[in-house]
Formats: structure tokens, C-alpha cells, sequence
């Protein structure tokens, strides 16, 4: 069986190495190949932090996040527990969530991250202490990053130790290529690219700028959750300082007005930033959409599944996403009676 996975991001790679490694187990005869016009450090995820937490997913049903998300926070607990943390740029990380309105302290995910807690108002009475914003809400957990920039590499380097390939091609209309090429399931793992080759409407940027510094005192992330606040998250050799959240916004070039508000911002926060290295600016497109889409095409002589529309959660959701590919292919699979009795 020909596995074609479109798109190398995070959501391609990781629907890539469970179908791979699933099928080979299976004993299934399989060749799996991730056809991307892009690939790491030149995936959206690439430039991100890559904390892990749900944000910025429109209307996806909840259940669904929580538990694509709880499978992604179990895969880094596994990998951190393992000697290839450092390799995957997986991180256990300390994180406070502020806001100067109303939090709801019941989020669906607390019971995912470790040891989320409410702060009490003597913890932000400490913590409003020579500030001028002053936060009325926030909660404390861990949970962990795992920075893109070497999750990605690390994930293909598994991914092509299993037999998986590579191929740089832009896919310009998945229709065509579906009737045209000799694969016999499709996996669509675009992002925004689905806007063009699968021609959804529906699809639209969240453009998000962010700087890197270098700050290596600095090992907690703050989220400041009010609106037009500022993050800051830390990676293995740098800091993230974010970031912007603007709807339909194409420009991919790095905006002044932008960095202000970010440098500024964080520098509120955590005033040592002043004098913080600045390294470099980024912008990328998140995939938007009105809820995120992962269902097999129906009636089709080829199996296609969709996978995109991740939002600002990629990262968070990517290997969760990939096992329910993995079970829409089987279920597929099965259906159509492609399969042998081992699957
Ligand atoms: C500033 C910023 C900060 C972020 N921080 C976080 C975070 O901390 N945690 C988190 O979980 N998420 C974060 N995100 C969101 C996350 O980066 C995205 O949700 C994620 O990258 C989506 O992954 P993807 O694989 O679905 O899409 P992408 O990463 O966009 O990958 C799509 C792939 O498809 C390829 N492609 C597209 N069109 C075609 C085509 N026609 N033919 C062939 N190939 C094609 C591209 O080249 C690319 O390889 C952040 C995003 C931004 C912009």
C-alpha cells in the first residue's frame, strides 16, 4: 500500500510515523511518503515556542481538544522520560497565567497539566507588587514546551529510520493529484495551505510575531491571558517574547509597531528582559479555521483523510490528531476490505 502524507509540519510528520509504524507491525506491506512543499525550520511551527496548551480553535468541540491534547501531553512525558529530551528540545516547564479580568479556573485541560492551581489573592497581592497592570486572577502548573525547531528534525529522523521518505513538491490542487497519482491514500496536512489545494474558504491566517532573546536566568513561562497581553516562554537556548494574535493578517514581514508592543510588553512583566540579548523576530500564518478538520473523505475510489486547521495548537495536538488518522485509515481500511486480518 502507497501512503502519501501532504504537508511536513508537525501534524504531517506525526500522521506520517503512526500510520508507518503501525502498519509495519502489522506485518502490512507499506511505503509511507511525506510530500511537502516546506519543510523544518520552514514550518509554521518552526518559529513557536511550542508550549503545550489549547488556544485559538474557534468552535472544535472541547471533548475532542481535551483528548487530542492529553495524548500529545502523555507522548513528551514519555519522550522527556527518556535520553532524547534534550534531542527533541522537550522541556518541563513552571507556567503562570494571568489576567487582569476574569480567568475560568475550571479549564477542560487542568487535569492534564501537573498541579494546576488558582492563585490565592495573597500570591497576587505578591506578585502586583510594583507593577502598574495589576492582575486579579491567575493559576499556576507545569506542563511542557517542546520547541519545534528540534522536535521536527528529531520526528523525521524517526520517521526516515523507519523506511519513511521525503519529497519537496508543492501540491498544487490535492483533487488532481488524487486521481493522478499511484498512491492509494492521501493524507492532506497543509495548515493554510488547504485555502488553495483543497480550495476551503473556510481556512484563514492568525498571523503571530514574536522575538527571541537570550535570557537563560529566565526558566517560567507567563501568560498573560487579558486581552492584547503578552507571553513569555522559555526554550532550551532562548526566550520567547510574544506575541500578536491578528485574524486575516497575510503580512508575513516582521511589523516595528509589533515588536514594541511585544519588547514592551514583556519587559513589564519580567523588567531583567531590559538588558536581555535580543537574537531575532519572527512572523508565521496559523492555520484558522471555524473548527479544526480531521474526518476521512467519503464515497471516494482512494482513501483521503483531512488533518488541518490547528490553530494556534498544532504542537499541543499534533500526536493526538495523528492517532485518530491512524484509526480513521484503519477503520477505512477495513470498510474497504483493502486490508489483511491482522489490521
Ligand atoms: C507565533 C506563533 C506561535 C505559536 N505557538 C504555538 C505553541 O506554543 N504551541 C502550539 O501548540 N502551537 C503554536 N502555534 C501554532 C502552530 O505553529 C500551528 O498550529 C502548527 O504549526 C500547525 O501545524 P501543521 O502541521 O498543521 O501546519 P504547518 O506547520 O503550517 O505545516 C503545513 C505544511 O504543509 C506544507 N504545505 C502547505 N501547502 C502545501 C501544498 N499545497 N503542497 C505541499 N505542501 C504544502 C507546508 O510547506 C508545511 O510543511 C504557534 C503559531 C505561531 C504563528
Amino acid at each position: 500500500m502507497r501512503v502519501a502524507v501532504i504537508g511536513g509540519g508537525v501534524s504531517g510528520i506525526s500522521s506520517a510515523i503512526q500510520i508507518l509504524e503501525h502498519l509495519k507491525s502489522a506485518g502490512s506491506p507499506v511505503e509511507v511518503t511525506v510530500i511537502s512543499e516546506a519543510f523544518s525550520p520552514n514550518t509554521t511551527g518552526d518559529g513557536s515556542a511550542g508550549l503545550w496548551g489549547p488556544y485559538l480553535l474557534g468552535g472544535t468541540p472541547t471533548a475532542r481538544v481535551h483528548g487530542w491534547s492529553k495524548q500529545m501531553h502523555d507522548f513528551l512525558q514519555q519522550i522527556w522520560l527518556t535520553e532524547d529530551a534534550c534531542e527533541a528540545g522537550v522541556c518541563l516547564l513552571p507556567c503562570i497565567r494571568l489576567t487582569t479580568t476574569t480567568m475560568d479556573n475550571d479549564v477542560f485541560w487542568k487535569d492534564i497539566v501537573y498541579g494546576c492551581r488558582q492563585l490565592t489573592q495573597k500570591q497576587l497581592d505578591e506578585l502586583n507588587v510594583g507593577r502598574t497592570k495589576k492582575y486579579t486572577a491567575g493559576m499556576h502548573f507545569i506542563t511542557y514546551t517542546s520547541e519545534p525547531v528540534k522536535l521536527l528534525p528529531y520526528l523525521m529522523k524517526r520517521f526516515q529510520a523507519n523506511g519513511g521518505k521525503i519529497v519537496q513538491q508543492k501540491i498544487a490542487n490535492l483533487e488532481e493529484f488524487i486521481s493522478n497519482s499511484n498512491y492509494d491514500v492521501i493524507i492532506n496536512c497543509t495548515g493554510l495551505g488547504s485555502r488553495e489545494c483543497v480550495k476551503d474558504g473556510g481556512m484563514f491566517p492568525v498571523r503571530g510575531q514574536v522575538s527571541r532573546v537570550k535570557a537563560n536566568w529566565l526558566y517560567y513561562a507567563f501568560l498573560d491571558e487579558s486581552d492584547h497581553g503578552n507571553y513569555i516562554i522559555p526554550n532550551c537556548e532562548s526566550v520567547v517574547l510574544g506575541g500578536t494574535h491578528q485574524e486575516n493578517d497575510e503580512n508575513l514581514e516582521v511589523c516595528s509597531n509589533d515588536k514594541k508592543f511585544i519588547v514592551d510588553g514583556c519587559r513589564k512583566i519580567v523588567p531583567g528582559l531590559e538588558h536581555a540579548q535580543h537574537l531575532c523576530d519572527w512572523v508565521g500564518l496559523r492555520p484558522g479555521r471555524g473548527t479544526l478538520r480531521l474526518e476521512a473523505e467519503k464515497g471516494g475510489k482512494k482513501i483521503v483523510i483531512h488533518n488541518y486547521g490547528h490553530g494556534g495548537s498544532g504542537v499541543t495536538l499534533a500526536w493526538g490528531c495523528a492517532n485518530d488518522v491512524l484509526e480513521l485509515l484503519k477503520n477505512e481500511l477495513q470498510v474497504r476490505k483493502l486490508t489483511k486480518s491482522k489490521l
